[in-house]
């Protein structure tokens, strides 16, 4: 059986993460992917939950193994998805979520059509300021470095099958899991998953 692989792309700021892990508590059959990263982990992150922090040099050796199924540079640092562990876990028949930019997302969706992309907004550039801002985490320059970043990830907004403004919090949560719910109950999946369901009622 085979699981839906979704791309789930915003502006750093817009509640990606925050949304992400509601989601997976209430939502049953569906991962997230750990990316590898060169950048240096922030207060509070977890080397294997949050990324997989690792050396330049060991991103280059995956990069030669062809262990990516995506990779990009974002601001100044790499990150990628590891292939294997999407592959398998589609195979069991688990959803997946990639958190990934819109380079990644441009590649993963050349190479997995069928991939479910949703792409979360901020409600105004204002908010996604003070959102960088109250995270207390980042410099007063790399914050204006992820404003233009943003503007860059924004304009690609087109590019997605889903769009979810972040303004409410439950509100979005609603949304994205909606998305989620409906596309995994679409025919085909539901043939494949309920197979002996389906036989019994038209035999029985
Ligand atoms: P952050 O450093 O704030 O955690 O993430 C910065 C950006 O990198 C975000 O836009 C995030 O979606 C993106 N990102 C995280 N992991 C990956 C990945 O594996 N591949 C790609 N292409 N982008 C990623």
């Amino acid at each position: 059986m085979i699981g839906t692989l979704f791309i789930f792309s915003a502006p750093s700021g817009a509640g990606k993460t925050s949304l992400v892990k509601a989601l997976l508590e209430c939502t049953h059959h569906i991962g997230v992917s750990v990316s590898h990263t060169t950048r240096a982990p922030r207060p509070g992150e977890e080397n294997g939950k949050d990324y997989h922090f690792v050396s330049t040099a060991e991103f280059q050796r995956m990069i030669g193994e062809a262990a990516f199924l995506e990779h990009a540079q974002v601001f100044d640092n790499y990150y990628g998805t590891s292939q294997a562990w999407v592959e398998a876990e589609l195979a069991a028949g688990r959803d997946v979520i990639l958190e990934i930019d819109w380079q990644g997302a441009q590649q993963v969706r050349h190479l997995m059509p069928e991939a479910v992309s949703v792409f979360i907004a901020p409600p105004s550039i204002q908010t996604l300021r003070e959102r960088l801002e109250r995270r207390g985490q980042d410099s007063a320059d790399v914050i204006e470095r992820r404003m233009r970043d943003a503007r860059t990830e924004m304009s690609h907004y087109g590019e997605y099958d889903y769009l979810i403004i972040n303004d409410n919090f439950d509100n979005s949560l609603q949304e994205l899991r909606s998305v989620v719910v409906a596309r995994r109950h679409r025919l085909a999946a539901q043939q494949q998953r309920h197979a002996d369901i389906l036989q019994a009622l038209l035999n029985g």
